[in-house]
Protein backbone atom coordinates (compact mmCIF):
# COMPACT_ATOMS: atom_id res chain seq x y z
CA UNK A 1 0.00 0.00 0.00
CA UNK A 2 0.87 3.42 -1.05
CA UNK A 3 2.30 5.74 2.10
CA UNK A 4 2.24 9.26 1.47
CA UNK A 5 4.60 12.02 3.15
CA UNK A 6 4.56 15.71 2.80
CA UNK A 7 7.91 17.43 3.71
CA UNK A 8 6.78 20.84 5.39
CA UNK A 9 8.25 23.14 6.91
CA UNK A 10 6.58 27.08 6.63
CA UNK A 11 10.01 28.58 6.97
CA UNK A 12 11.96 28.49 3.57
CA UNK A 13 15.66 27.35 3.28
CA UNK A 14 15.16 25.08 6.30
CA UNK A 15 15.79 21.97 3.68
CA UNK A 16 12.73 20.43 2.60
CA UNK A 17 14.13 19.71 -0.62
CA UNK A 18 16.88 18.27 0.35
CA UNK A 19 15.09 16.10 2.66
CA UNK A 20 12.29 15.40 0.13
CA UNK A 21 15.58 14.24 -2.81
CA UNK A 22 17.30 12.46 -0.16
CA UNK A 23 14.75 10.53 1.37
CA UNK A 24 13.27 9.57 -1.98
CA UNK A 25 16.63 8.47 -3.31
CA UNK A 26 17.47 6.40 -0.30
CA UNK A 27 13.97 4.97 -0.21
CA UNK A 28 14.85 3.91 -3.96
CA UNK A 29 18.49 2.52 -3.39
CA UNK A 30 16.17 0.28 -1.00
CA UNK A 31 14.06 -1.23 -3.55
CA UNK A 32 11.07 0.47 -3.02
CA UNK A 33 8.80 2.15 -5.79
CA UNK A 34 9.52 6.08 -4.88
CA UNK A 35 8.28 9.02 -6.37
CA UNK A 36 8.96 12.66 -5.47
CA UNK A 37 6.54 15.75 -6.43
CA UNK A 38 7.60 18.73 -6.78
CA UNK A 39 4.87 21.19 -5.13
CA UNK A 40 6.93 24.18 -4.52
CA UNK A 41 5.06 25.54 -7.64
CA UNK A 42 6.44 28.86 -7.45
CA UNK A 43 10.01 28.39 -6.65
CA UNK A 44 10.46 24.80 -7.95
CA UNK A 45 14.15 23.46 -7.35
CA UNK A 46 13.37 19.65 -6.84
CA UNK A 47 14.39 18.21 -10.73
CA UNK A 48 17.24 20.92 -10.64
CA UNK A 49 18.65 19.23 -7.45
CA UNK A 50 18.46 15.69 -8.82
CA UNK A 51 20.06 16.26 -11.97
CA UNK A 52 17.01 16.77 -14.44
CA UNK A 53 17.64 18.96 -17.00
CA UNK A 54 15.33 18.15 -20.13
CA UNK A 55 11.51 18.94 -18.35
CA UNK A 56 9.32 19.56 -21.28
CA UNK A 57 5.89 18.56 -19.04
CA UNK A 58 5.67 19.45 -15.44
CA UNK A 59 3.93 19.43 -12.45
CA UNK A 60 2.53 22.91 -13.52
CA UNK A 61 0.66 21.15 -16.92
CA UNK A 62 -0.63 18.08 -15.20
CA UNK A 63 -2.20 20.87 -12.53
CA UNK A 64 -3.46 23.12 -15.58
CA UNK A 65 -5.49 19.65 -16.98
CA UNK A 66 -3.02 20.12 -19.88
CA UNK A 67 -0.95 16.55 -19.25
CA UNK A 68 -1.17 13.43 -17.51
CA UNK A 69 1.01 12.62 -14.12
CA UNK A 70 2.89 10.08 -16.48
CA UNK A 71 3.97 12.21 -19.18
CA UNK A 72 5.21 14.63 -16.11
CA UNK A 73 7.18 11.83 -14.46
CA UNK A 74 10.67 11.77 -14.93
CA UNK A 75 13.60 9.03 -13.91
CA UNK A 76 16.29 9.81 -11.02
CA UNK A 77 19.05 7.66 -9.25
CA UNK A 78 18.21 3.89 -8.54
CA UNK A 79 15.32 4.29 -10.32
CA UNK A 80 13.57 7.48 -8.18
CA UNK A 81 10.50 8.61 -10.04
CA UNK A 82 10.32 12.44 -10.38
CA UNK A 83 7.59 15.16 -10.56
CA UNK A 84 9.65 18.59 -11.18
CA UNK A 85 7.62 21.68 -11.42
CA UNK A 86 8.50 24.11 -14.11
CA UNK A 87 10.32 27.36 -14.01
CA UNK A 88 7.63 29.94 -15.92
CA UNK A 89 5.54 32.06 -13.43
CA UNK A 90 2.70 31.87 -16.02
CA UNK A 91 2.83 27.98 -15.57
CA UNK A 92 2.45 29.14 -11.66
CA UNK A 93 -0.58 30.89 -12.60
CA UNK A 94 -1.97 28.38 -14.58
CA UNK A 95 -1.85 25.68 -12.21
CA UNK A 96 -4.61 24.74 -9.96
CA UNK A 97 -3.34 23.27 -6.54
CA UNK A 98 -6.91 21.85 -5.93
CA UNK A 99 -5.82 19.19 -8.73
CA UNK A 100 -3.25 17.89 -6.76
CA UNK A 101 -5.65 15.54 -4.64
CA UNK A 102 -6.17 13.61 -8.41
CA UNK A 103 -2.84 13.42 -9.19
CA UNK A 104 -2.36 11.60 -5.84
CA UNK A 105 -5.35 9.41 -6.92
CA UNK A 106 -3.11 8.51 -10.05
CA UNK A 107 0.12 8.02 -8.48
CA UNK A 108 -1.22 5.82 -6.14
CA UNK A 109 -0.81 2.18 -8.31
CA UNK A 110 2.78 3.67 -9.50
CA UNK A 111 4.69 3.57 -6.16
CA UNK A 112 5.14 2.41 -2.25
CA UNK A 113 6.09 5.49 -1.16
CA UNK A 114 5.33 9.40 -2.23
CA UNK A 115 7.00 12.47 -1.24
CA UNK A 116 5.17 15.94 -1.82
CA UNK A 117 8.13 18.54 -1.17
CA UNK A 118 5.96 21.58 -0.24
CA UNK A 119 6.59 25.35 -0.13
CA UNK A 120 7.11 27.89 2.22
CA UNK A 121 4.25 29.94 3.65
CA UNK A 122 0.70 29.31 4.26
CA UNK A 123 -1.04 30.03 0.66
CA UNK A 124 -3.22 27.61 -1.40
CA UNK A 125 0.06 26.26 -2.87
CA UNK A 126 0.98 25.76 0.51
CA UNK A 127 -2.18 24.28 2.11
CA UNK A 128 -3.09 21.88 -0.28
CA UNK A 129 0.10 19.68 0.32
CA UNK A 130 -0.57 19.10 3.83
CA UNK A 131 -4.12 17.58 3.21
CA UNK A 132 -3.41 15.24 0.35
CA UNK A 133 -0.50 12.81 2.28
CA UNK A 134 -1.22 10.63 5.18
CA UNK A 135 1.60 12.48 7.13
CA UNK A 136 3.50 16.02 7.32
CA UNK A 137 6.87 15.40 8.59
CA UNK A 138 7.88 18.67 9.87
CA UNK A 139 11.92 19.81 9.12
CA UNK A 140 13.20 22.34 11.54
CA UNK A 141 16.19 23.94 12.01
CA UNK A 142 17.69 24.79 15.35
CA UNK A 143 16.01 28.30 15.82
CA UNK A 144 13.24 30.31 16.61
CA UNK A 145 12.20 31.07 14.10
CA UNK A 146 11.92 27.87 12.01
CA UNK A 147 10.50 26.78 15.25
CA UNK A 148 7.51 29.41 15.05
CA UNK A 149 7.02 28.49 11.94
CA UNK A 150 7.01 24.78 11.94
CA UNK A 151 4.11 25.03 14.67
CA UNK A 152 2.11 27.04 12.75
CA UNK A 153 2.10 24.05 10.09
CA UNK A 154 1.38 21.69 12.86
CA UNK A 155 -1.78 23.41 14.19
CA UNK A 156 -2.92 24.25 10.20
CA UNK A 157 -2.40 20.60 9.60
CA UNK A 158 -4.53 19.78 12.01
CA UNK A 159 -7.15 22.50 11.05
CA UNK A 160 -8.00 20.75 8.08
CA UNK A 161 -7.50 17.07 9.64
CA UNK A 162 -4.53 16.06 8.62
CA UNK A 163 -1.71 14.53 10.30
CA UNK A 164 1.56 14.91 11.21
CA UNK A 165 3.89 12.20 12.02
CA UNK A 166 6.67 13.94 13.44
CA UNK A 167 9.68 16.58 12.87
CA UNK A 168 13.31 16.10 11.34
CA UNK A 169 16.12 18.54 12.99
CA UNK A 170 17.87 19.70 9.85
CA UNK A 171 21.40 21.69 10.38
CA UNK A 172 22.04 20.62 14.08
CA UNK A 173 25.67 21.62 14.87
CA UNK A 174 27.59 21.11 18.31
CA UNK A 175 27.48 24.88 18.97
CA UNK A 176 25.04 26.28 21.27
CA UNK A 177 21.76 26.34 19.15
CA UNK A 178 18.81 28.44 19.60
CA UNK A 179 16.38 26.04 20.95
CA UNK A 180 16.83 22.54 22.43
CA UNK A 181 15.80 19.50 20.90
CA UNK A 182 13.86 19.25 24.18
CA UNK A 183 12.02 22.53 23.32
CA UNK A 184 11.36 21.51 19.93
CA UNK A 185 9.20 18.53 20.44
CA UNK A 186 7.57 19.81 23.88
CA UNK A 187 6.75 22.90 21.31
CA UNK A 188 5.72 20.88 18.31
CA UNK A 189 3.86 17.69 20.82
CA UNK A 190 5.42 15.59 17.99
CA UNK A 191 8.98 13.87 18.44
CA UNK A 192 12.02 14.35 16.45
CA UNK A 193 12.39 11.26 14.53
CA UNK A 194 15.83 12.06 13.39
CA UNK A 195 18.81 14.75 13.57
CA UNK A 196 20.59 16.03 9.86
CA UNK A 197 23.92 17.59 10.99
CA UNK A 198 24.99 20.57 9.33
CA UNK A 199 27.03 19.21 6.72
CA UNK A 200 29.29 21.05 3.95
CA UNK A 201 28.80 17.90 1.67
CA UNK A 202 24.77 18.93 1.25
CA UNK A 203 25.82 21.81 -0.36
CA UNK A 204 28.71 20.02 -2.46
CA UNK A 205 26.60 17.57 -3.27
CA UNK A 206 24.00 20.30 -4.19
CA UNK A 207 25.88 22.29 -6.60
CA UNK A 208 27.12 18.93 -8.39
CA UNK A 209 22.77 18.30 -8.39
CA UNK A 210 23.12 15.14 -7.30
CA UNK A 211 21.59 14.06 -3.29
CA UNK A 212 24.40 13.60 -0.86
CA UNK A 213 23.43 9.66 -0.26
CA UNK A 214 24.95 9.41 -4.00
CA UNK A 215 27.80 11.89 -3.97
CA UNK A 216 28.94 12.10 -0.42
CA UNK A 217 27.12 8.13 0.66
CA UNK A 218 29.99 8.17 3.94
CA UNK A 219 28.87 11.38 5.48
CA UNK A 220 27.12 11.97 8.96
CA UNK A 221 24.29 13.74 6.86
CA UNK A 222 23.74 10.67 4.26
CA UNK A 223 23.99 8.50 7.09
CA UNK A 224 21.12 10.03 8.79
CA UNK A 225 19.07 10.18 5.78
CA UNK A 226 19.44 6.35 5.40
CA UNK A 227 18.07 5.68 8.82
CA UNK A 228 15.14 7.64 8.18
CA UNK A 229 14.24 6.12 5.09
CA UNK A 230 15.01 2.85 6.81
CA UNK A 231 12.34 3.18 9.54
CA UNK A 232 9.81 4.69 7.07
CA UNK A 233 10.27 1.35 5.07
CA UNK A 234 10.34 -0.37 8.87
CA UNK A 235 13.24 -1.99 9.09
CA UNK A 236 14.62 -2.98 12.66
P1 LIG B 1 13.94 24.41 1.40
O1 LIG B 1 13.49 23.41 0.38
O2 LIG B 1 13.32 24.17 2.74
O3 LIG B 1 13.77 25.83 0.96
P2 LIG B 1 16.61 23.49 0.72
O4 LIG B 1 16.51 22.00 0.85
O5 LIG B 1 16.54 24.05 -0.66
O6 LIG B 1 15.50 24.19 1.64
O7 LIG B 1 17.93 23.95 1.47
C1 LIG B 1 18.31 25.31 1.49
C2 LIG B 1 19.84 25.39 1.38
O8 LIG B 1 20.43 24.82 2.53
C3 LIG B 1 20.40 24.62 0.19
O9 LIG B 1 21.48 25.34 -0.34
C4 LIG B 1 20.87 23.30 0.80
O10 LIG B 1 21.93 22.72 0.07
C5 LIG B 1 21.33 23.76 2.18
N1 LIG B 1 21.19 22.72 3.24
C6 LIG B 1 20.05 22.05 3.58
N2 LIG B 1 20.29 21.20 4.60
C7 LIG B 1 21.62 21.33 4.91
C8 LIG B 1 22.49 20.72 5.88
N3 LIG B 1 22.06 19.80 6.74
N4 LIG B 1 23.80 21.11 5.89
C9 LIG B 1 24.25 22.05 5.02
N5 LIG B 1 23.49 22.65 4.10
C10 LIG B 1 22.18 22.31 4.04
MG1 LIG C 1 12.50 23.71 -1.42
Amino acid sequence: MIRAYTIASGKGGTGKTTVTANLGTALAQYGRETCVVDTDMGMANLGLVLGLTETPVTLHEVLAGKASIQDAMYEGPYGLKIVPSGLSLQGFQNADPQKLKDVMCDLTDACDFLFFDAPAGIGADGVIPLTVADEVLLVVNPEISSLVDALKIKILTEMIDGAVGGAILNRATLENSDVSRGKIEKTLGVSIIDTIPEDVNIRRAAAARTPVIVGSPGSESSKAFRRIAARLVGFP
